[in-house]
């Protein structure tokens, strides 16, 4: 049955708790302000107080909240691939992720200080961006999956030409498959005198996994982290695919994206990094994400700076939160203040309830997720 706690009730009418609990007092209910009561009692009160009610579905919450369709079929533009890198320890993915970026940001922005949020921006030799999840890969991406997200396009998969297919590279390449992502071999440690790429294509095909010269279609590039060799073309080889993914958005309409990453940083106050996905985002956008919302006061590019505005495939720190949400939590501006408050309340309710189930006691509680 559908229930609210009393704190909620009084919160969604902008009324006290205590004069809740003081008119059920009256009707000779007893109870406290973390007491659930059912809908047609907080139906009764609310009129009591004056309040107009709306009983609404759960369902309806959140509807039309993600995956409304793109209404105008001319404003979609092609969007930058959002790429995930993921492999077996120590095959080279931080240092790939960091050769790219430091690669493509001596010959792109000079002087320019890049800063860790997460996700980052390059432009291909071919001219088309291209979007680097800087996560650690397996953790993110299936924290991501469990909550619904779909952010990423296209894995590299990153394997060591001296260690060859290993446990965890086998791991990225399932997940990947459940996901129905497209996969990208990238050979790495070429430099190696003991390298040997063409073992690493043998054995990857036990995965199923066959790459063009051996006369599957999976596209192989033969890269060295370390000596910076083969980057250019791992970065086309990114582009053709995604331009034959097609990648196509609205950039006119109103926000969606994922959380990469969330902290509470001491001075800014709560920090997003967000995935912006379809539509543009701007300082001043309502926005919601999991159980948090808040007005956007400023985006921060990858670069540090400040901008203003966010479209297709770019990732940005938002401020402005309430609360801290996190990673994989799914983003989306809303038309009010209102509709977040109800939204999120909503979603702290399902929250405390699923974690009360679960035996979790509301001890642990935080403020924010009481909000
Ligand atoms: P990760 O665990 O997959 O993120 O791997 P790291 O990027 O941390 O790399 C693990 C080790 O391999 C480090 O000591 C790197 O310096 C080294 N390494 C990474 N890429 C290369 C490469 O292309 N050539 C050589 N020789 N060493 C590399
Ligand atoms: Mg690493």
């Amino acid at each position: 049955p559908e229930t609210i706690t009393i704190q909620e009730l009084a919160n969604r009418m902008s009324e006290r708790g205590v004069d809740v609990i003081r008119l059920l007092m009256k009707q000779g209910q007893m109870h406290k302000i973390t007491d659930v009561i059912d809908a047609d009692t907080a139906q009764l009160v609310a009129e009591e107080l004056g309040h107009t009610v709306r009983r609404v579905a759960e369902s309806d919450v959140e509807e039309g909240l993600f995956d409304t369709p793109d209404m105008d079929a001319e404003n979609l533009v092609s969007r930058p691939p959002v790429v995930t890198i993921m492999g077996h320890v120590d095959h080279g993915k931080t240092s790939l992720l960091d050769a790219i970026r430091q690669t493509n940001v001596v010959s792109g922005e000079a002087g320019g200080i890049t800063q860790h949020i997460g996700a980052y921006q390059v432009t291909s030799p071919l001219g088309g961006k291209i979007t680097f999840i800087d996560t650690p890969g397996h953790a993110a991406f299936t924290a991501m999956r469990a909550r619904g997200a779909k952010v990423t396009d296209i894995v590299v998969l990153v394997v060591a030409a001296d260690d060859g297919v290993m446990p965890q590279t086998a791991e990225a390449v399932a997940h990947a498959k459940a996901a129905g992502v497209p996969l990208i071999v990238a050979v790495n440690k070429i430099d190696k005198p003991n390298a040997d790429p063409q073992r690493v294509r043998t054995e990857l095909l036990q995965h199923e996994i066959v790459v063009e010269s051996l006369g599957g279609d999976t596209l192989e590039f033969e890269v060295s982290a370390l000596k910076r060799t083969g980057l250019e073309t791992l970065l086309e080889g990114l582009q053709l695919q995604a331009e034959i993914l097609d990648l196509r958005v609205d950039a006119g309409r109103s926000a969606e994206g994922t959380v990469i990453e969330a902290k509470l940083d001491r001075g800014r106050g709560p920090v997003a990094t967000v995935l912006v996905q379809r539509g543009t985002l701007r300082p001043g956008d309502i926005v919601v994400a999991g159980a948090e919302f808040g007005r956007v006061r400023a985006l921060v590019n990858d670069q540090g700076g400040m901008v203003k505005e966010a479209g297709p495939s770019v990732p940005v720190e938002v401020l402005g939160f309430n609360g801290t949400p996190e990673a994989g939590d799914r983003v989306a501006v809303v038309e009010s203040e209102a509709r977040a408050r109800e939204i999120t309340e909503y979603r702290s309710r399902v929250k405390r309830e699923r974690q009360a189930a679960r035996g979790g006691a509301a001890a642990g509680r935080t403020l924010a997720e009481m909000m």
